[in-house]
């Protein structure tokens, strides 16, 4: 059993000696100790069903075997020496991931995280169309880094400082967004900001193709390949941020954009590429790479042995456990069961998503879809009594999101239906 330091001894610690602007989840947080694949335990040994993979980070299961011991062999042999030497990891990793994109994208840059891999590339977009402003939208999440706030647009998470020429562009979201699901006039209010709002030149476009911090809201059909369109006439490039869609976990395809029908020309992953690992990647073609050889780009820790090792663990585990399959398997019974409930709960107004990229959204009026605030964060608090951990998101913090690991069963499926069930039955 845990021996370790507990929630008020580390809580007290956090809030000397970490910055006050940390947040977390619940009154009571959770000190949790030990993960086995989709479930977390805590200081009490208490197991909880884990709904969340640390916020869609774990793709294949808390300490999948096969990834712990990648980890465990590269580093008793060598952990850093970065790529001014060659390493055979690097290479097979970069190679393995080139293997899953389609097209031409075929150039692989590793660095540390999401945010690091959107700051490259709004630097590749910008250098290779030599045009400054980009697009992005609003309810996006693309990090927290000086560059990459100004593509991030709620306003939880944007500190006022200048934040570049970047143009969000209306939400195409079928459920609260100002056209429904009809994706044309979403793509028209693009061509309207390069139009009026800019010199008619763009460096770039950048969505997620699943937006996960906004909510787990999906595009409006058919937005993408119109979007993609209209920004290439204007000089743009096209970046998919793949962080939280990628890798199997809408199950119908490996990566989100290809729900849309597109091929981008930059794609940024991180969080489920290491399932836990610091880890994020840019891929990209050989000619938008090629611009960024006129000078060195360099990253100390990107694609170490270590990082690259787990990461092509990682890659293998999902064919081998044919987690895309399993994904759509699982979610589609988990879909359905959710919306079976939504009719028996008029505070469910929204039930969304594909595969394990799931999303619903609480509301006090089905007919002005009136955020249900507090019944959300009360009902979390539940789920969290009840062994269950969900995000929560959204600019109204009104949506629970439900993106396990990816080894999530029906049987846990339907545990956590039942446990929203009865959540909801005690409001
Ligand atoms: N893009 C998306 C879609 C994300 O969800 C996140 C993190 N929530 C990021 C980028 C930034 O990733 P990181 O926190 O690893 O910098």
């Amino acid at each position: 059993p845990y021996t370790g330091p507990r929630v008020d001894e580390i809580l007290q610690k956090r809030k000397r000696f970490l910055g006050p602007s940390l947040f977390y989840y619940y009154q009571k947080p959770l000190n949790i100790v030990e993960g086995k694949m989709q479930y977390l335990f805590d200081e009490n040994g208490r197991r909880y069903l884990d709904a969340f993979a640390g916020i869609v980070t774990v793709s294949c299961g808390h300490c999948h075997p096969d990834v712990v011991n990648a980890v465990i062999e590269q580093t008793k042999l060598l952990q850093h020496a970065t790529t001014i030497y060659l390493h055979h990891a690097i290479a097979e990793f970069a190679e393995a991931l080139a293997a899953k994109m389609p097209g031409n994208l075929k150039v692989v840059y590793f660095v540390n995280s999401g945010t690091e891999a959107n700051e490259l590339a709004m630097l590749m977009a910008r250098l290779y169309s030599g045009n400054h402003g980009m697009i992005a939208l609003r309810n996006a999440y693309h990090g927290g880094s000086a560059g990459t706030i100004g593509l991030t647009a709620l306003n939880t998470w944007k500190y006022p400082i200048p934040q570049g020429e970047i143009h969000h562009v209306v939400n195409p979201d079928p459920y609260r967004g100002a056209f429904g699901p009809d994706g044309a006039r979403y793509a028209k209010d693009v061509q309207d900001h390069i139009d009026f709002g800019t010199c008619g030149k763009v460096a770039g476009f950048i969505a997620e193709t699943f937006q996960g911090v906004g909510g787990a809201v999906e595009l409006a059909p058919g937005y993408l390949k119109m979007v993609y369109d209209i920004v290439r006439k204007a000089g743009g490039v096209c970046i998919a941020d793949e962080v939280q869609s990628g890798f199997g976990r809408t199950g119908s395809h490996y990566w989100g954009f290809e729900t849309q029908g597109v091929i981008p020309d930059i794609v940024t992953m991180a969080k489920g590429i290491g399932n836990g690992l610091p880890l994020g990647a840019v891929v990209t073609t050989p000619e938008i790479a090629s611009v960024m050889a006129q000078k060195i780009q360099f990253n100390t820790f990107g694609g170490n042995p270590v990082c690259s090792s787990g990461g092509l663990a990682v890659l293998n585990v999902l064919d081998k456990e044919q987690r895309q399959k399993h994904c759509a398997d699982v979610g589609s019974h988990l879909i359905e069961h959710l919306k079976a409930l939504q009719k028996s709960h008029e505070i469910i107004g929204d039930v969304r998503g594909r595969g394990l990229m799931i999303g619903v959204e609480l509301v006090t009026d089905r007919e002005l879809n009136t955020p249900a605030k507090s019944e959300t964060t009360a009902i979390f608090e539940k789920l969290k009594d009840l062994g269950v951990l969900v995000g929560k998101g959204g600019l109204h913090g009104n949506v629970f999101r439900i993106k396990p690991p990816m080894c999530f069963t029906k049987e846990d499926a339907d545990f956590l239906v039942d446990a929203i069930d009865y959540a909801l039955s005690g409001m």
